[in-house]
């Protein structure tokens, strides 16, 4: 009938448009190399923020001590400690609690709010410290601050908000330095921690990942959002200009979630997407492939399709309209679902979208759409990383030898989604060719957090 007619219309339409052929993604990553240069050439030079980290040494092993971390950047904050065993024995004791955060908090409350939030949940987590850590007496507990927004850093220890990213929207808060307020708050609460650095996830997933792999040349998040960090040489960041440090390199915390180019396939409800978010006009590369929007993409074709082509008959289901109802999570069991009747699909309509009876037409059609996305966040953000090693010199065999890059991805997108990770490994390869074989893409678990805490180490008051 015409009604399937018309929603295979859409879906090719939607397909041809979210196309990403490798000379289209080559273009991606060249722009996205070339961005670089211009954000480390000047302040605002690019929409790549390239932002200096304060990092100049990654950790080398040799770490020793009690260190916490608190890890805040998405809708779950975790804080944990680690006790640290030098060369040996490494990372000997580790514990780590989650908290979710309230969305009241998240978005319209204020600065105060939010680091009460976080150093209530701190100063209940250090009381429950067991005797297998050690603290030599008379010594402060010190920790390190994953805050994994935008940040303007002065120093290792502090910096202030550029702007808000993620669903998260305090207005006081930006343009304050983010140690000061957790810093106060922990005051507030009767907490007593030196707060010994602060780094975006990016960068502390970079140190995590160093510490358990020397060939680590940069880090990548695929998790609520996408952000990217890499060793930089401080020669080769004109924007810098402070003594250059001993180690003659830099991490740079791009933020290249905000990348945006000609050449990035924007649709129309990738458009609808930015002006109804929180931050519209920004983070446009963000939006097309972290798992904060993949889900609404999907929510959004379906929307149209069911109008325009009655995909779920003569009504539209209510449920379609709310914005987010379709999460990534589900959206990754509907297109990894095996079974001849797509059942999964079937189930998450029913039970998110309050359809009671789907076809199984109407569920490969939403497997497809799910591929469609998918594929193109996937092979978005390979050509990102493909950018990253054109910078460094590192996407090309040097004089025929193989340098080995290992490059540590963080983040649940990346973990749990399988044919987003397939993906992305996929299309490195089909950009790379010959030089594919000493270019490794490793999930770094916990990253973030750990490598808060190793830098907090290295940046200890009483080393
Ligand atoms: P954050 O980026 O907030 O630090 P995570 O790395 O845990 O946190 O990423 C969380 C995001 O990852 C969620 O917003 C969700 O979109 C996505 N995600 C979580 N689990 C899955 C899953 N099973 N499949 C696909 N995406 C997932
Ligand atoms: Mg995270």
């Amino acid at each position: 009938s015409g009604k399937w007619e018309k929603a295979i219309e859409i879906l090719k339409e939607f397909e041809e448009k979210c196309a990403t052929p490798t000379g289209k993604l080559r273009q991606v990553a060249d722009a996205m190399t070339v961005e670089m240069h211009a954000g480390l050439a000047s302040e605002g030079g690019s929409k790549l923020k390239m932002l200096i980290s304060y990092v100049d040494n990654l950790p080398t092993g040799d770490e020793q001590g009690l260190f916490y971390a608190l890890d805040l950047g998405g809708t779950n904050f975790r804080v944990m400690r680690v006790q640290l065993g030098g060369k040996e024995k490494r990372i000997f004791k580790h514990e780590v609690k989650e908290v979710s955060i309230p969305k009241h908090v998240m978005a319209g409350s204020s600065s105060d709010a939010l680091f009460d939030f976080i150093a209530t949940a701190l100063v209940k987590f250090v009381a429950t410290e067991g005797e297998d850590f050690h603290l030599p007496p008379g010594r402060q507990r010190e920790l390190g601050f994953t805050f994994s927004f935008p940040v303007k850093q002065m120093s290792i220890a502090s910096g202030t908000l550029i702007k808000w990213t993620k669903g998260f929207s305090i207005e006081d808060a930006v343009g304050k330095d983010v140690v000061g307020e957790l810093i106060k708050a922990m005051e507030r609460v009767g907490l007593d921690v030196r707060v010994s650095a602060l780094v975006n996830d990016t960068v502390g997933t970079l140190a995590g990942g160093r510490y358990n792999n020397p060939d680590v040349v940069a880090a990548v998040i695929l998790g609520t959002g996408t952000n990217a960090a890499y060793v930089e040489r401080a020669h080769a960041i004109p924007k810098w200009h402070g003594l250059l440090p001993k180690s003659g390199e830099m991490v740079i915390n791009m933020e290249w979630g905000n990348f945006r180019s000609s050449h990035l396939p924007v649709t129309e409800y990738d458009q609808s997407l930015d002006v109804e978010s929180l931050n519209t006009g920004e983070q446009i590369y963000e939006k097309l492939i972290s798992g904060m929007y993949l889900g609404d993409i999907l929510r959004r074709v379906l929307c149209r399709m069911a109008e325009e082509a009655s995909l779920f008959g003569d009504c539209i289901p209510p449920k379609l309209k709310t914005p987010f109802i379709l999460m990534t999570p589900d959206m990754a069991a509907m297109h990894h679902d095996k079974s001849a009747d797509l059942k999964v699909v079937g189930n998450k309509l029913k039970d998110i979208l309050e359809v009671p009876n789907s076809t199984l037409k109407m569920r490969k059609i939403i497997v497809e759409l799910c591929d469609i996305i998918t594929s193109r966040g996937a092979r978005l953000s390979a050509a990102g990383i493909v950018g990253i090693l054109k910078k460094l010199g590192r996407d090309t065999l040097k004089d025929g030898e193989k340098q080995r890059s290992v490059v540590a991805v963080d983040g649940a997108l990346f973990e749990h989604y399988t044919e987003f990770r397939n993906c992305l490994e996929g299309t490195i390869k089909e950009l790379l060719g010959d030089a594919v074989d000493s270019i490794v893409v490793e999930q770094a678990n916990d990253g973030s957090g750990v490598g808060a805490a190793l830098l907090a180490a290295s940046h200890s008051q009483y080393v």
